[in-house]
């Protein structure tokens, strides 16, 4: 299949604009302090927002700009290598919203998007519970009850990010647990902070700061089908739509993995090429040149791959046949992606030598934040499993 990897004139502007924007803002000396006092930096999230960088694929209707996923994807990974762990958890402010914006009704999307287009609120996805995140295709704990008028929502969900700042929780409920295959019986509910709603930062977390992860415990919980993303019309039907929103996640996760791998490699070289033992500049002896040429070359295939995973999710819209090829390329590119981050940051801490294990030089932060990413948005099993129901067939990969 021919890719053309040249950008257009008006994406290349806004790479730039997006790349100089973030150098500026995003500076080590930011990034550290956010994480040094846990918080999720809104001030610069509503500097984002100011500049149209928050909701850029939504309509404009919305308060969006109506871009394709090359131009969010250029964006995110711009914020990303400028600093890994502050860019990221800036992009992550909108996490779940996506659901609305693709699956909503006219009145949910007018209700919310616009509120996060400006930088107003953050939102959240939560799927993950206390019982186990992988697999959320089982009976969840988190149920919603028919109460008439509306719904009585219980349970609890685990390590969702935004959860002590977002003003929507966008979640995955069980509402038939009786239906086989339970997943057949999970709804996606726009749920509002307020009453019945509480939530707690989790402690202990070991990087990433910046983006503020927590518990979220639902107590009977009022809500009502105009709170269905969908509407009524999508009362269980939650999953396909956590699924494809999943999908687009993955990728997401592989775009700021790779970014992260490009930036930790453009400063181990920098430091490389300025500290010198036995009278040599370090980057001079061979066997670290060589990692540092390893690395860039897979780095290199990274953003090859990258953008074909872009190209087939954004025509697989388009054409359904070219699904299954484009969720096996961005599983690949998440899985890949995520490992080189670590793999990457893992050389940054050996080129820095003892500097690197201690916080003076802040790169211990880069290598606590790259190791997230191999979690979230499934695990690296969870993306081969992907792959291998597309690669070997269902029959054999289902019960992986
Ligand atoms: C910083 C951070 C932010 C997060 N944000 C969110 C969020 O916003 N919303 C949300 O819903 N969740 C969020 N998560 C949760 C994340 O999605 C889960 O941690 C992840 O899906 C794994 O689930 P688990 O932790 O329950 O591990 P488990 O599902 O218990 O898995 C444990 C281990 O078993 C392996 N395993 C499980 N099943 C299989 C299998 N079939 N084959 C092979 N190996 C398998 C896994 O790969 C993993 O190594 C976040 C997590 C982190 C760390």
């Amino acid at each position: 299949m021919p890719v053309d990897f040249e950008l257009t004139e008006a994406q290349k502007i806004l790479r730039n604009s997006a790349r100089e924007f973030a150098t500026k803002e995003f500076t080590r000396e930011k990034a550290v302090e956010w994480e040094r006092r846990g918080e999720f930096p809104w001030e610069l999230y509503r500097k984002c927002a100011r500049q149209g960088y928050i909701g850029m694929a939504w309509p404009q209707e919305y308060g969006g700009q109506g871009t394709g996923l090359i131009e969010t994807m250029l964006v995110a990974y711009e914020f990303s290598k400028a600093d890994p762990g502050l860019g990221s958890a800036i992009m992550a402010g909108t996490f779940g919203s996506d659901i609305i914006a693709y699956f909503g009704t006219p009145e949910q999307k007018a209700k919310w998007l616009p509120r996060i287009v400006s930088g107003e609120i953050t939102s959240s996805g939560c799927f993950s519970e206390p019982g186990g995140g992988s697999d959320i295709a089982r009976v969840l704990d988190t149920r919603a009850v028919k109460t008439e008028p509306g719904w009585t929502i219980n349970g609890s969900k685990l390590f969702i990010t935004n959860a002590t700042t977002a003003t929507i929780f966008v979640t995955l409920v069980q509402t038939d647990p009786k239906s086989r295959p339970p997943y057949l019986g999970q709804t996606e509910f726009i749920i509002e902070r307020g009453p019945g709603v509480d939530t707690t930062l989790m402690k202990g977390k070991m990087g990433w700061h910046t983006s503020p992860t927590g518990e979220v415990y639902f107590t009977d919980v009022r809500a009502s089908d105009a709170d269905i993303v969908g509407g009524a019309a999508c009362i269980n039907k939650g999953f396909p739509i956590a699924l494809a929103f999943l999908d687009i996640g993955r990728l997401a996760v592989g775009n700021m993995s790779i970014a992260t791998a490009e930036a930790a490699l453009d400063r181990a070289v920098a430091y490389a090429k300025e500290r010198e033992a036995f009278g040599r500049k370090i980057a001079a002896f061979q066997a670290l040149a060589f990692r540092l040429v390893e690395m860039a070359t897979e780095v290199e295939l990274a953003k090859s791959l990258l953008l074909r995973a872009i190209w087939l999710t954004e025509r697989a819209r388009k054409d359904r046949a070219l699904q299954p090829e484009s969720i096996k390329v961005a599983s690949m590119c998440k899985w890949y992606g995520a490992k080189l981050a670590v793999a990457s940051c893992d050389l940054l801490v050996d080129v820095f030598g003892g500097n690197g294990y201690f916080s003076e030089e802040d790169v211990s932060r880069w290598y606590t934040f790259a190791k997230q990413l191999e979690l979230i948005e499934g695990t690296k099993e969870v993306q081969k499993n992907a792959i291998a129901r597309i690669m070997l067939g269902d029959e054999i990969a289902r019960r992986f």
